[in-house]
């Protein structure tokens, strides 16, 4: 089992990529953001014990995320590895995920910090499959019809506002950047510019994955 990691800060596109390569690299997406928002939506103990850091924009602990992670790779499907999403984002949880699954390439979408917000501002999705599309840069075809599955349930984030942003990029920079150096020490790290076409990014992805 050799997993892929997706690293970058919020809205850097790590979501809209994994959605992308998943089918050349016949590994499943895990998001743990998306696991996260599904355990609130249950009203599960794991989402009541998150909610409270998703809405601040902060990280939620660590021993959550990597329970729920523990679980997710005894799934059938993560035989062959998982292309994890925003996942990890603490030295400590890189630490925990080195335990259970080895980690072949670790993608960095970088975007810089001035062109996050409106990213994250402009951005919904699909309520039905999950396709992510944005208000300027990557509408749906049809507007409010889901250019994957052609549902017109679409739905924003609650933490996506310009407050709540500015939380998360001060997370991501406190605690979740330290970990560049830690993969790039282990000679896995590639870092893509992130600031272009979803195409092009998509092909670097690719290549980097050869
Ligand atoms: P993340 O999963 O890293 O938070 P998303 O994939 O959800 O990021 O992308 C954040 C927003 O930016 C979405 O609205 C998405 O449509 C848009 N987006 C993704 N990639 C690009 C890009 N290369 N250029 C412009 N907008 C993009
Ligand atoms: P983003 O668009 O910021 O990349 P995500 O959907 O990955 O958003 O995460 C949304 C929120 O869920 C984060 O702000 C954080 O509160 C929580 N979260 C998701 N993944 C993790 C993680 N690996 N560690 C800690 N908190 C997480
Ligand atoms: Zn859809």
């Amino acid at each position: 089992m050799s997993s892929i990691v997706l690293f970058g800060p919020p809205g850097a596109g790590k979501g809209t990529q994994a959605a992308r390569i998943t089918e050349s690299t016949g590994l499943p997406q895990v998001s743990t953001g998306d696991m996260l928002r599904a355990a609130v939506k249950n009203g599960t103990k794991t989402g009541i014990a998150a909610k409270g850091y998703m809405d601040a924009g902060k990280l939620v602990p660590d021993s959550i995320i990597i329970d729920l992670i523990r679980d997710r790779v005894k799934e059938p499907d993560a035989v062959n590895g998982l292309m994890f999403d925003g996942f990890p984002r603490t030295i400590n949880q890189a630490e925990a995920l080195a335990t259970i699954t080895e980690v072949s390439h670790v993608i960095a979408i970088e975007v810089p910090d001035s062109k996050i917000v409106e990213r994250i501002c402009g951005r919904y999705s699909c309520a039905s499959c999950g396709a992510v599309f944005h208000d300027v840069f990557n509408p749906t075809t049809v507007q409010g019809v889901c250019d994957e599955c052609g549902s017109t349930d679409m739905k924003r984030r609650a933490d996506d506002n310009e407050a709540t942003v500015n939380q998360r990029l001060n997370a991501y920079h406190q605690q979740t950047s330290p970990l560049a150096d830690w993969y790039d020490s282990k000679g896995i790290f590639h870092r893509i510019d992130g600031d272009r076409a979803i195409d092009e990014i998509t092909g670097d992805i690719l290549k980097s994955l050869n």
